[in-house]
């Protein structure tokens, strides 16, 4: 069995999806589970839809752009059973119209989940009027804990549900599964979700589970190149990585695959093919276990929209490990990830994506800390560094920041 992803972008519009029906033709003797995430941009859709529900204001014309993008689509693709389509329709209008519960990430989990669940059905939909598919809904296989929004996989149950209804699924007249990225489901049936951009891991769940034989993602850049193409020229394919070197590429930011979808694959030595969906017979990135391949072409990753904290106990005591202990368990509880820190003796910095609460944060820290932060600064990562790259590439700008080690140089600019 091989597990397929495609992101939000191979599913843009009816073109998009006839393109992938004609790739997975390609794959016709395989047995494919096949993992979609919401189309295009329709997750910032539902965000917005979330937070109108939220502050109680008006839903109804979002829900209105919801449906237009879909029946659009739907009607381009000439689909004619509309039925399951209709009835995730009608279950997002009910949620919109009963009164929200006090949880924000709860209430968040249940609506964010029918980007996916449109995206699948209409597919679905699309394939079997040439060739039957399964689809199955992902909340009840990847079984997990109720963190909402960042939920935590239980790999046993998702194991034993995978076994139980997707397994007997597969059949020499039916050989694909169709299911959705980015969503869950916890033990009493509720949705959660496994973080913005989560559909990659769910390819990576299915192939552990699964014992699969390969994890194709299909982007719109032809594999993993050594730069962001949007940014730089002249960038360079990958052809060959390790699991290693692709996720300290991930880590630091390189957006082509989520950073937590290696660790399963690594850990059942199940290769990773990122491939171009619109070249699919081109070779692309190979990412396995073996680092004979890795070469030493220089990386770029930039992430920008960075905010960098520097607290100073108001006390003046020395930055100790109680200290951090303190700091890193109120990060933790606020869910905050952070991209890099570093102390001296007397303040600890931290770099964060700009995205979250300032307040929140300003208020968690304010009794004990100096808070000091640096907004729109951006982290330069650069693995495999010269000096003469890093000057290059941060001329005309003021390095706030700056960490290395022998492969991997990170600056935070201004
Ligand atoms: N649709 C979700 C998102 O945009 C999950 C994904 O695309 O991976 O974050
Ligand atoms: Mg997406």
């Amino acid at each position: 069995m091989k597990v397929f992803k495609f992101g939000g972008a191979s599913v843009k519009d009816a073109k998009a999806i006839r393109n992938v029906a004609a790739i997975l033709s390609l794959f016709k003797s395989d047995n494919l589970v096949v993992v979609f995430s919401a189309m295009g941009k329709i997750t910032n859709l539902l965000e917005r839809l979330i937070n109108a529900y939220w502050e109680a204001s008006d839903t109804a014309l979002i829900i209105e752009e919801f449906k237009a993008f879909h029946n659009e689509i739907i009607t381009d693709l000439e689909l004619t059973n509309l039925s399951d389509i209709i009835a995730h329709y009608n279950c997002l209008e009910q949620k919109i119209k009963t009164k929200k519960s006090n949880n924000y990430h709860f209430e968040y989990d249940q609506i964010i989940c029918f980007g996916e669940l449109l995206s699948t059905s209409i597919i679905s939909e699309f394939l079997n009027q040439s060739a039957p598919s399964n689809w199955v809904d992902a909340r009840t296989i990847i079984k997990t804990n109720d963190r909402w929004r960042e939920a935590k996989v239980n790999w046993n149950n998702t194991e034993l549900e995978y076994n139980k209804q997707v397994l007997p699924l597969f059949s020499d007249s039916c050989k694909i599964v169709i299911t959705q990225g980015f969503i869950g489901g916890t033990n009493e049936n509720l949705t959660t979700s496994l973080g913005r951009e989560g559909s990659d891991f769910t390819a990576a769940i299915f192939a552990f589970i699964a014992n699969a034989e390969s994890v194709t993602i299909w982007k719109d850049v032809p594999g993993m190149l050594n730069a962001d193409p949007r940014i730089f020229n002249g960038t360079i394919l990958l052809k060959q990585i390790s699991f290693r070197e692709a996720i300290e590429l991930a880590y630091f930011g390189a957006s082509v695959i989520h950073p937590k979808t290696i660790q399963p694959l690594k850990n059942k030595e199940i290769p990773l093919y990122i491939k171009s969906f619109l070249k699919p017979k081109n070779e692309g990135t190979t990412i396995q276990s073996s680092m004979a391949y890795d070469s030493k072409v220089a990386s770029y990753i930039f992430k920008p929209n960075q905010i960098l904290f520097s607290l100073q106990p108001k006390d003046f005591s020395f930055v100790v490990e109680d200290n951090l202990k303190e700091i890193f368990t109120t990060l933790a509880e606020l869910n905050v990830r952070v991209n890099l820190m570093q102390n001296s003796a007397v303040s600890f910095s931290f770099l964060i994506d700009d995205k979250y609460e300032l307040e929140e944060l300003l208020s968690a820290f304010d009794q004990d800390y100096n808070i000091k932060y640096n907004k729109e600064v951006e982290l330069l990562t650069i693995r495999h560094f010269k000096e003469n790259t890093i000057n290059r590439l941060t001329n005309g700008k003021t390095i706030i920041l700056e960490q290395k080690t022998r492969q991997t140089a990170r600056l935070v600019l201004k």
